[in-house]
């Protein structure tokens, strides 16, 4: 069977060897983060929908999981927001009825955690990571330009509310841009809306990987060590490990990426047309790829470019 909306297992730094399901067609959120790794949102929503047919996806997960793939979790992401699909709950109910025995991570903006109908189809999830880059109003603006329906303050709230009825973990992700969310006066209110929310985690990501935006920088090491000691009890997101030694990592994919590059720069857009990879799995590659050195990246009109390192141009 080939999948449409299954893709992976791919090798994550935050949750070992992931099989993700994408309920949502690219580009739709009801977010436009500078830093998305998916590119501009083209549809910002918070319209709920079956975006995507559900039974197509319970199909191929049954086909899927019946081989009994080894994963360590089974996680919602990939071309947008995975809550605005109204059938994410039904299935999370069927993975949980059908093969029990695997996790359930959801990874989420948390933008619409303040409707109780939201968060009551998440709560058979084991482990929801939510992010939140902001805590006052302006900056939310600038760092994820939300539709405007939302306001930081609900979500926040929404969070709170997640936080009390969810049984299992939540993770909150903060992704630092700065000069933005890297100020005194943002990161207090970052770190009040912490300790309301009460995760039971904290993790910090900077730009590792061609942003939205080419004018996001990432934050240096250092920073990183000052925000994070700073927020208290957040930790930043796992060092690079190197993927090539996760069971699921394929070469054959790291090749025709590398070849491609080899005859000329594409952006993430253009590999994911022509080597019909879905772009989360490939972006794996391409952070594996511009993690050892292989490739870089280039800001031109159309957007950001992959090319190959010049020492490796004969080595592809
Ligand atoms: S919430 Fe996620 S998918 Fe949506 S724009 Fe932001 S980074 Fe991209």
């Amino acid at each position: 069977m080939k999948y449409k909306h299954l893709f992976g297992p791919v090798p994550s730094r935050r949750l070992g060897v992931s099989l993700g399901i994408d309920l949502i067609p690219p580009k739709t959120c009801t977010l436009d983060c500078v830093y998305c790794e998916c590119g501009k949102t083209t549809r910002l929503t918070t319209e709920r929908r079956e975006y995507i047919p559900v039974d197509n996806i319970l199909k191929e997960l049954d086909d899927y999981l019946a081989r009994k793939p080894e994963l360590d979790y089974i996680t919602f992401a990939g071309s947008g927001e995975p809550t605005l699909n109204n059938k994410i709950g039904k299935v999370i109910e069927f993975i949980k009825k059908s093969y029990p025995h695997y996790n359930i991570c959801v990874l989420t903006n948390g933008t619409l955690f303040s409707d109780p109908s939201v968060r009551a189809e998440v709560l058979k999830a084991d482990l929801i990571i939510p992010s939140l880059d902001a805590a006052t109003e302006k900056i939310f603006q600038q760092i994820n330009r939300p539709h405007r329906d939302l306001s930081c303050k609900e979500v926040i709230a929404g969070l709170v509310d997640l936080r009390s009825e969810f049984a299992g973990e939540i993770r909150l992700e903060i992704f630092i841009v700065p000069d933005f969310n890297d100020t005194t006066e943002e990161l207090q209110a970052i770190k009040q809306a912490i300790e309301k929310i009460n995760p039971h985690r904290v993790q910090m990501g900077t730009l590792d990987r061609p942003g939205t935006e080419n004018w996001v920088q990432a934050a240096d090491k250092e920073k990183m060590q000052q925000i994070a000691s700073f927020l208290g009890r957040s930790e930043l997101i796992g060092e690079f490990r190197p993927r090539n030694k996760i069971a699921s990592f394929n070469e054959s994919y790291n090749s025709q990426i590398l070849n491609t590059l080899r005859r000329r720069p594409c952006t993430l857009e253009d590999l994911h047309h022509m080597l019909n990879l879905h772009p989360a799995e490939l972006q794996k590659y391409i952070n594996h790829l511009l993690a050892i050195g292989r490739i870089e990246t280039e800001n031109r009109d159309r957007g950001t470019f992959l090319k190959l390192k010049s020492e490796h141009r004969g080595l592809a």
